[in-house]
């Protein structure tokens, strides 16, 4: 999870204002709608993906993997599926929006 494993995790809530701060248009790229919805009926699951070195081996051992959390917002739309990565909006939200 980043630099500093105990930072707290971007919400959907906070993801959702940096995108629209950094003028990221808020249509889905597939139908034109905008009507996302956040992943968890609590709007509070990340999905992690596995992390591979340049190898192709995934980082794990001792019973560990290492992963890069992802915020998923899903469009109501028509289904397509956002990822936005949690370590980089909370690089931009830990430097102040740069
Ligand atoms: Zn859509």
């Amino acid at each position: 999870m980043g630099t500093n494993p105990k930072r707290e995790l971007i919400d959907y809530e906070a993801a959702s204002r940096i995108l629209a701060e950094r003028g990221i248009p808020p249509e889905c790229p597939i139908c034109g709608a905008n009507a996302w919805g956040p992943m968890g009926p609590l709007s509070n699951l990340y999905l992690a993906l596995p992390l591979a070195d340049l190898s192709g081996q995934l980082v794990e051992g001792g019973g560990l993997r290492a992963n890069s959390l992802a915020l998923a917002f899903t469009c109501g739309n028509c289904g397509f599926m956002r990822l936005v990565s949690e370590d980089m909006l909370a690089r931009i939200r830990d430097e102040g929006g740069q």
